[in-house]
C-alpha cells in the first residue's frame, strides 16, 4: 500500500507491521452461508443482516441534487425488494446491470411495506464462490481510514492479500506438549480461522487458542517473577514476637481484633519468618480495619530491629494515620515520624538523621517518601495504603532503598475480581479482611428518581433532627467540567433553600476552593457544626466522620459501580443505621439500571466488582486510558474469560515447575513478548 495509507493505518489503528495486521482481529462476523428468501423477511423478523440471491429487474436514477439516488428493483421469485444508493452513484451505475443475478448483502429496512436495503454490498455469484470463508469478518476501522478506502471491507481485502503472503511463514509459538495437553488449535490454523472461519466451531477453537496464548504469556511473566522471588530466599526474618508487639496487643488495643484481622496477621507473620520476601495484597472494604493490621505488622518489624514505612496517597490520609498511630501507641517506646510535602526543612533534617541512625521505627508519609534524600538504616517492612494511586514506578523506587528487598504489604479497599488480581497482581499473595468490626450495621441503599426529591428532603430532615449528618455528592467528570460545577453549585443553592440557616448549616468542599477554605469547611463538617456537606466525588479517600449516616449520590447513573461502592463506604462507620440514596433521572440505560439495582441489592464489594468487570468488559479494561492497563489484550477479556485465565495460570505454573529457567526457546520468547507490554497504572482500580 502507499505511504500515506500506511501512515494512516499506523496512526489510526496502531498497525505498522504484517504481524500487527495479522493480529488485528474482526470484532464480529456475519454469516454468509445463509441466503434468505425475500418473502421470508418481514418487518418483525428482526434480522440485522440479510443476504439475497436475486436478479436486477430495473435500475433507475431518481431525484435531483442531494436527493439524487439510484433505485434498483430486484426479485428472487419469492418477492421483490428495492435497493437504494445515495452516494457513489457513478460507480454503481456502471457496475449494475439489469437482468443479471447478484448476491446482495445488507441491513433490511421497510419503506411502505416494501423490503428495501440501503447501500447493499453486491457481488457476482462467481465471486462469492471464491471467497475464502462463508463467515465474513467485520473489522473495526475509523472514519479517516474509511475515507481512504480502508473501511471494514477495505481492511478485509488487505487481510486477504496479507494472508497469501504470510501464511506459510507462521511458525508455532507454543510447545507441542502444552498444545496437546490443552487441546489447542495450531497457531496457523487459529489465525486462518479467526480471519476466515470455516464454520462456527472452528472459529470457537481459534478464539480459544488465541485467548489462551495471550493469557498464558502474561501468566508466564507474573508467575516466573513470583517463582524467582521465592527461590531467591532473601527475605528478612522476623523471628521474634517481641515486647512492643505484645505490650501493644495486651495493653493498648482498644478492642478485640476481628477473626479476619487475626488471620491476616498470621499470614503476614508466616511470610515474615519464611526467609522469603513477602509481597502481599491486603484487600478489605473501607472500615474493615486494615490500618491496625499494618501497625501491628510494623511493630513486629520493630521488635526485630527493622524500620518500617507506610505510604498514603494524600497528605490528609498520612496525617490521619500518623495521629491514629500516636494515639494507639500512647507511651510505648516506638518512634513514629511524619514526612510529607509540607514537612519543613528543619524537621526533615531531624527525620533523616533518625532514619539513618535507626532510631525512627515507623515513618508515615506521602510519596515524599520516595525522594532520594530519604535513607533508612534497615528498612524491613513497607506498607502502601490505597495503592491504586501509586504507579509501579513509584513503588519500585521504594524497593530499591535497600540492597535486600523489604517485605511489602499493599492495602486496598477496592475489591479486585479474582481473575483481574491474578493478572494484575499475579506476583502477589492475597489476604482478605472479609469481616467488619462488630457493631456495624450494613448500609441500607435506595434508588430514588428526581421526581421523589421532596420525599428525600423530608428523610434528610428526619435524620438531621436525629442528630445525624449528610453527604451530598455530585459527579465530576472531566470533559464537561464546567457543567459539573454548575450542577454542584445549583445543588448547593437548592439545598441551602431547603435547609436554610439558622436552623441548618450546609457546607461545600470541592477542588476549586482554596486549600484553606476547603480545610475550614471540612472541619465544620468533621466537628459536627455543619449538617450537610455538598461535595464532588473526590471527597478524600478515607475521610472518617462516623456521625455522617446518609450518603446522597446525585446523578448516580453517571458513576461506575466501584466508585458508587467507594462512596457508600463513607457512611456506616458509626453504630447508627446508615443510608445511601442513589438519585437518578427517570430515563436510564439498561446498564445504568443494572448498576443501580446491584447497589441496592448488595453491600458485597467483591460481588460488585465482578459485575463491574462484566458490565464494562475488557473493551474498557484494555488499552483505553480510562482503564490504565496497558496489557495489550487483543482478544481475551478478563471479565468474560475468567475460566481461561485460571487454566492459563495453572499451565504457566506447571511449565515453570518443570523448567524454572524457561530453557525452551518458545517459552522464553513468549515471556519476553508479554512482559515487554506489561506496564500497570493502578488508576484502573479507583
Ligand atoms: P480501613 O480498612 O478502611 O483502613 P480502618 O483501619 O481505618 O479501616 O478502621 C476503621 C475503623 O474501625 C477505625 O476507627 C478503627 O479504629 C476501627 N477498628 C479497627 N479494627 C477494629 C476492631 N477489631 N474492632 C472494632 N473497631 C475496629
Ligand atoms: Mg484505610
Amino acid at each position: 500500500m502507499g505511504e500515506r495509507r500506511a501512515m494512516l493505518l499506523r496512526k489510526e489503528l496502531g498497525i505498522a507491521t504484517m504481524r500487527d495486521l495479522l493480529y488485528y482481529f474482526p470484532h464480529r462476523y456475519v454469516d454468509r452461508t445463509k441466503v434468505h428468501r425475500i418473502a421470508d423477511i418481514t418487518e418483525d423478523s428482526a434480522q440485522t443482516y440479510i443476504q439475497l440471491r436475486a436478479r436486477v429487474e430495473s435500475v433507475g436514477i431518481h431525484g435531483d441534487g442531494r436527493k439524487r439516488r439510484i433505485v434498483a428493483l430486484v426479485s428472487d421469485g419469492s418477492g421483490t425488494a428495492e435497493l437504494v444508493w445515495f452516494a457513489g452513484l457513478r460507480g454503481i451505475e456502471k457496475r449494475l446491470e439489469a437482468g443479471r443475478e447478484y448476491i446482495i448483502f445488507g441491513r433490511p429496512g421497510f419503506f411502505n411495506n416494501e423490503l428495501s436495503i440501503v447501500h447493499p454490498e453486491m457481488e457476482s455469484p462467481a465471486a462469492v464462490q471464491k471467497r475464502p470463508s462463508a463467515m465474513q469478518g467485520v473489522y473495526g476501522t475509523t472514519e479517516t481510514l474509511t475515507g481512504v478506502g480502508l473501511g471494514a471491507k477495505g481492511i478485509y481485502a488487505l487481510v486477504c492479500t496479507l494472508w497469501e503472503l504470510a501464511e506459510k511463514h507462521i511458525a508455532e509459538t507454543l510447545p507441542e506438549p502444552l498444545m496437546r495437553s490443552e487441546g489447542l488449535m495450531p497457531l496457523r490454523e487459529a489465525l486462518r480461522n479467526i480471519h476466515f472461519p470455516e464454520n462456527p466451531e472452528a472459529l470457537g477453537k481459534a478464539q480459544y487458542r488465541l485467548k489462551f496464548e495471550e493469557l498464558f504469556g502474561i501468566q508466564l511473566g507474573v508467575v516466573s517473577q513470583r517463582v524467582g522471588r521465592l527461590a531467591r530466599g532473601d527475605g528478612f526474618v522476623f523471628a521474634r514476637v517481641g515486647e512492643r508487639f505484645n505490650a501493644f496487643y495486651n495493653g493498648h488495643l482498644p478492642f478485640e481484633l476481628t477473626e479476619a484481622q487475626k488471620r491476616v496477621l498470621k499470614e503476614i507473620h508466616a511470610d515474615a519468618v519464611s526467609g522469603r520476601q513477602m509481597n502481599r495484597l491486603l484487600q478489605g472494604d473501607v472500615g474493615s480495619g486494615k490500618t491496625l493490621v499494618a501497625l501491628m505488622s510494623m511493630l513486629l518489624a520493630a521488635d526485630n530491629g527493622y524500620q518500617s514505612c507506610i505510604m498514603a496517597p494524600t497528605e490528609i490520609l498520612a496525617r490521619q494515620h500518623f495521629a491514629t498511630f500516636r494515639r494507639l501507641l500512647g507511651d510505648l517506646p516506638v518512634r513514629v515520624e511524619l514526612l510529607t510535602g509540607s514537612t519543613t526543612a528543619k524537621q526533615r533534617r531531624t527525620i533523616h538523621e533518625g532514619l539513618a541512625d535507626g532510631s525512627v521505627d515507623i515513618l508515615v508519609g506521602t510519596h515524599a517518601l520516595v525522594e532520594d534524600a530519604v535513607r533508612f538504616e534497615r528498612l524491613g517492612f513497607v506498607v502502601i495504603d490505597e495503592q491504586h494511586r501509586f504507579g509501579v514506578e513509584q513503588r519500585s523506587r521504594l524497593w530499591t532503598k535497600n540492597r535486600q528487598p523489604p517485605h511489602v504489604l499493599v492495602m486496598t479497599a477496592t475489591p479486585i475480581p479474582r481473575t483481574l488480581a491474578m493478572t494484575l497482581y499475579g506476583d502477589l499473595d492475597v489476604s482478605v479482611i472479609d469481616v467488619l468490626p462488630p457493631g456495624r450495621k450494613p448500609v441500607k441503599t435506595f434508588h430514588q428518581r428526581d421526581s421523589d426529591r421532596l420525599r428525600v428532603f423530608g428523610f434528610l430532615r428526619d435524620q438531621i433532627a436525629a442528630g445525624r449528618q449528610v453527604y451530598v455528592v455530585y459527579p465530576l467528570i472531566t470533559g464537561s467540567e464546567k457543567m459539573d460545577y454548575k450542577d454542584l453549585e445549583d445543588g448547593f443553592n437548592a439545598l441551602t433553600q431547603q435547609f436554610p440557616p439558622p436552623d441548618y448549616h450546609v457546607t461545600v468542599v470541592h477542588g476549586r476552593l482554596r486549600a484553606a477554605v476547603k480545610e475550614e469547611n471540612m472541619q465544620t463538617f468533621k466537628s459536627g457544626v455543619a449538617h450537610i456537606m455538598v461535595a464532588t466525588s473526590v471527597i478524600e479517600v478515607g475521610v472518617d466522620v462516623p456521625n455522617a449516616s446518609v450518603m446522597v449520590i446525585e446523578s448516580a447513573e453517571r458513576f461506575g459501580l466501584s466508585q458508587l461502592h467507594q462512596l457508600r463506604g463513607r457512611v456506616g462507620r458509626g453504630a447508627e443505621q446508615s443510608y445511601c440514596i442513589l438519585m437518578s433521572g427517570d430515563k436510564l440505560s439498561r446498564e445504568a439500571r443494572e448498576r443501580l439495582s446491584a447497589m441496592v441489592r448488595t453491600n458485597d464489594g467483591f460481588e460488585l466488582s465482578e459485575l463491574d468487570l462484566r458490565l464494562r468488559g475488557s473493551g474498557d479494561l484494555t488499552g483505553t486510558q480510562q482503564s490504565g492497563i496497558a496489557f495489550d489484550l487483543k482478544i481475551a477479556n478478563l471479565g468474560r474469560d475468567s475460566a481461561i485465565v485460571e487454566r492459563a495460570r495453572e499451565a504457566a505454573l506447571a511449565v515453570l515447575n518443570a523448567d524454572p529457567a524457561l530453557s525452551d526457546p518458545l517459552l522464553a520468547t513468549m515471556r519476553q513478548r508479554y512482559s515487554a507490554k506489561k506496564e500497570i497504572d493502578f488508576s484502573l482500580i479507583s
